[in-house]
């Protein structure tokens, strides 16, 4: 499906970016692993896609560096002749209640989160607008997927970093899906509800806590990182082509105001 193409995963040694990050290869996609920390997992994920008779290699970077993030996106046009797919998706977060939310904690998960994303998308954009469309790769000059997330538009009390960074993830894409898309470039988003991964391990990890959470999703199943690869994938085909400026939720039904299944 996406045979010739040439992809770029943050985060891609964990959880959701990890799993993408497979699902590109096993789609016939050359792909690089960034991972800011854990050279180890990457270089696994790399072996792992390799497996599928695609290139792959891992490549260190901040995102919330401008410099890294240029020497990365430089890197792959260097070793693959170009990018096609730009996956952002790495991000964390850093809890607190607002009164004792500290600048650091605020700073680093827009940073990191919000500010990565646009460093990614601007990089990538640039190498897009230079190539333009190759017919036999794809019918768009290039894929840009924010990570984002179902906080997006769902508040969240005591992650007030985080849901602020998600929500400015959506106005972001949509007005670079504006901007890009005249240059035959799509912007998209992809907002995961509840996905079983090392970020959110203390939500699902005993049976009571797995319980509560149950009962925000209508389908009544936590999610696996499989589920929002498989959506990646969907979105960046060109099967999808006609799909600009949208927020994809992989959310088992999370944004329905679950709430109002029984109330209001
Ligand atoms: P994860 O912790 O397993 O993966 C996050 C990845 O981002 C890790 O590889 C981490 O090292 C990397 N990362 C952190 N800071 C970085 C930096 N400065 N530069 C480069 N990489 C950095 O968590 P995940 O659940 O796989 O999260 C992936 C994305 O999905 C995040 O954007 C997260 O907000 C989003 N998300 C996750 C869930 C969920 O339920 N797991 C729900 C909604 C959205």
């Amino acid at each position: 499906m996406l045979q010739g193409q040439k992809a770029l995963v943050t985060g891609a040694n964990s959880g959701i970016g990890k799993a993408t990050a497979i699902a590109l290869g096993r789609a016939g996609a050359d792909v690089v692993v960034n991972y800011v920390v854990g050279k180890d997992e990457a270089e696994k994920v790399v072996d792992q896609i390799k497996g599928f008779g695609v290139n792959a290699y891992a490549h260190e970077a901040d995102v919330s560096d401008e410099a890294q993030v240029v020497d990365m996106v430089a890197r792959i046009v260097k070793e693959f002749g170009t990018i096609d797919i730009m996956v952002a998706n790495a991000g964390l977060q850093r809890d607190s209640s607002l009164v004792d939310m500290t600048m650091a904690q605020w700073q680093k998960v827009i940073d990191v989160n919000l500010t990565g994303q646009f460093l990614c998308a601007r990089e990538a954009a640039k190498e897009f607008m230079r190539r333009g469309v190759v017919p036999e790769v794809s019918r768009s000059a290039g894929k840009i997927v924010c990570m984002s997330s179902v906080h997006q538009i769902v508040p969240w009390s005591g992650h007030v970093n985080y849901a602020s960074s998600k929500g400015g993830v959506g106005m972001m894409m949509q007005t670079l899906a504006q901007e890009l898309a005249p240059h035959h470039i799509r912007v998209n988003a992809v907002g995961p509800g509840a996905i079983r991964t090392p970020i959110n391990t203390a939500a699902w990890d005993t049976p009571e806590a797995e319980a509560e959470l149950l009962k925000l999703i209508p389908y009544r199943r936590v999610g696996d990182p499989e589920d929002i690869a498989n959506a990646v994938v969907a979105m960046v085909s060109d099967l999808l082509d006609y799909v600009v400026g949208t927020t994809l939720y992989v959310d088992g039904g999370m944004t329905l105001f679950p709430g109002f299944a029984t109330g209001g």
